[in-house]
């Protein structure tokens, strides 16, 4: 059972990673959340974990474009569970792409999980026990358009963690990445304005010719669908699962 364990989600303070972080206390692990936001907003997603679940819940405001503050607060919360999860999207041809955008696109969705791996693996391997997911994307195995740095950034944190996995096989912990095809969470609604730039489209347009086109079920994921398959990832029946890039798209990669 994974009661008592510790988790770490990185970028929990809304959508996907919000949901690891609940699914995870669910079933009775103290998490640590990580983020950006107001500070009463990130209280009250903290405080309402420990009130839900009965567990411990933390919150850290490293931010993941900084490798000495992933370290320590890597180090700080000693997690026997990391998620690999901090997000960022940008939309724009590859010859307007501003280039702190792409630095910031990398830095976060793929140079954040080096370094909090960096950190996490030498205390998982004392436990001889450790999990550590990553959320990839269907753009870690398929690109789109406008997405140059985000498709870049998530087929390397699939290198990544194939790679985390080979290193760590036989010390008890695995290293997976989920591939979500489109959940309906901030970050998606958030590109909406600049796809309808982009391509010279209305909201509707974007929403059914861009978004859901390529998703064959026509259905967004939902945020505790992928919450679910991390949890199954941490325990014990899913230890023969590692270095593995797991879709969960609706199809899309088919
Ligand atoms: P979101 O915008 O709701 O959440 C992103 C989280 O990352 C927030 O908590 C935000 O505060 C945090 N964050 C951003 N910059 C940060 C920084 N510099 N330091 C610390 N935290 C930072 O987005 P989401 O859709 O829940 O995305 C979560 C992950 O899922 C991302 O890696 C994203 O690429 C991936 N993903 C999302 C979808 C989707 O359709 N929503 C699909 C596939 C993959």
């Amino acid at each position: 059972s994974l009661k008592g364990k510790t988790a770490l989600v990185t970028g929990s303070t809304s959508g996907i990673g919000l949901a690891y972080a609940r699914a995870l206390a669910a079933v009775g692990v103290n998490v640590v959340i990580n983020g950006f936001g107001k500070p009463e907003d990130i209280e009250k997603e903290r405080s309402s974990i420990e009130a839900d679940f009965g567990v411990t819940a933390g919150y850290d405001g490293a931010d993941m474009t900084k490798h000495e503050q992933i370290a320590a607060m890597v180090e700080a919360a000693a997690p026997d569970i990391l998620i690999c999860n901090a997000g960022i999207q940008h939309v724009s041809p590859i010859e307007e792409f501003p280039p702190e955008k792409w630095e910031a696109v990398i830095a976060i969705n793929l140079s954040s999980a080096f370094y909090a791996m960096r950190a996490a693996i030498p205390i998982m391997k004392a436990r001889k026990w450790g999990r550590i997911v990553c959320t990839a994307s269907a753009h870690s195995k398929t690109a789109s358009p406008f997405k140059s740095a985000y498709v870049s950034a998530k087929h390397g944190l699939a290198g990544l963690v194939k790679t985390a996995a080979l290193e760590t096989a036989t010390d008890g912990i695995t290293v997976n990445a989920i591939s979500p095809g489109y959940v309906w969470t901030p970050l998606v609604e958030h590109q909406i304005p600049d796809t309808m730039k982009a391509r010279n489209m209305t909201r509707e347009q974007v929403l059914h010719d861009v978004l859901l086109a390529g998703q064959p079920t026509k259905e967004f994921v939902t945020s505790e669908q992928v919450a679910a398959l991390a949890v199954y990832l941490c325990g014990d029946d899913a230890k023969a699962i590692t270095g593995a890039n797991l879709s969960i798209d609706g199809g899309w990669t088919a």
